[in-house]
């Protein structure tokens, strides 16, 4: 779990509001390592927050923490994080109200941090706006791959990035402008309803599995609940005109996974 450091000197530097960063240490001229992402920490839990804060640091990052709900989320106005870490108990503010209320002032990629390893409150969290989540107790170095899986989403996303139009029948997927449109009509979709779509449609016609699924979209790679990928299947099935007994683009194949392919006699 986390590396307490030890040492006697004052941390003045973590105290909520401040920023902190690492002194750059790449060599002039030398390899641009990893893009150093401003990461907004928002606990209300000293030792980790400290602890949180020196690992991410350690790690290149350029970081600040905020131990209650508004003022972390006057933070995400001033100094537009490029990613959030969000605490779910908070002392003033509920944890999903932190993110209801920080989805209607940006588009930031936020990690909630739950203490409960509770299925039906991830899933609620992650179709509100949540982009992903880690359950206490949590190690830095999993943060951290969850802050790197998020921001490589977005650059995927992100206007100009490379990836072209997928055509299937009648459905486009562009997953660089995170648009999909059936038939000509633009369809209406969660963050993750659309990842799904991408990636099933940019895998067409293989069949992919649940695991796959999870581990790609969902970023659990030990896996996790297929009840998870199927509620939101359903929901974009819904959105696509289909249901599971009359499937037309997505179709399940029984015991390995899905696929999405253009219906019968369709392009
Ligand atoms: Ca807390």
């Amino acid at each position: 779990m986390f590396a307490f450091p030890a040492g006697g000197e004052a941390k003045a530097a973590l105290s909520p509001g401040q920023v902190v960063a690492a002194a750059p240490t790449a060599p002039p001229g030398g390899p641009t390592v990893s893009a150093v992402a401003a990461v907004l920490v928002i606990e209300d839990d000293l030792r980790i927050r400290e602890s949180l804060a020196d690992a991410l640091v350690a790690a290149g990052h350029a970081v600040r923490s905020e131990a209650t709900g508004s003022s972390a989320l006057a933070a995400v106005i001033d100094w537009a994080p490029d990613v959030v870490v969000l605490d779910l108990g908070l002392p003033d503010i509920d944890g999903a109200d932190v993110l209801r209320m920080l989805r209607g002032v940006s588009p930031v990629p936020v990690i909630v941090a739950t203490a409960r390893d509770d299925e039906a409150q991830i899933v609620e969290l992650l179709d509100r706006g949540a982009d992903d989540y880690v359950v206490k107790p949590y190690t830095a170095a999993q943060l951290e791959a969850r802050i790197r899986a998020v921001l490589r989403r977005v650059e995927a996303g992100a206007p100009g990035a490379g990836t072209g139009e997928v055509v299937i029948g009648g459905l486009v997927v562009a997953p660089a402008r995170r648009e999909a449109a059936l038939d000509g009509r633009p369809l209406e979709l969660t963050r993750l309803e659309f990842d799904l779509l991408a990636h099933l449609a940019q895998r067409s016609p293989d069949v992919v599995t649940r695991r796959e699924l999870l581990a790609e979209v969902w970023r659990q790679p030990y896996g996790g609940a297929d009840k998870t990928v199927d509620v939101h299947l359903s929901w974009l099935r819904r959105k696509l005109g289909e249901t599971g007994t009359a499937p037309v683009y997505l179709h399940t194949v029984r015991g390995v996974g899905l696929k999405l392919v253009a219906p019968d006699g369709g392009g």
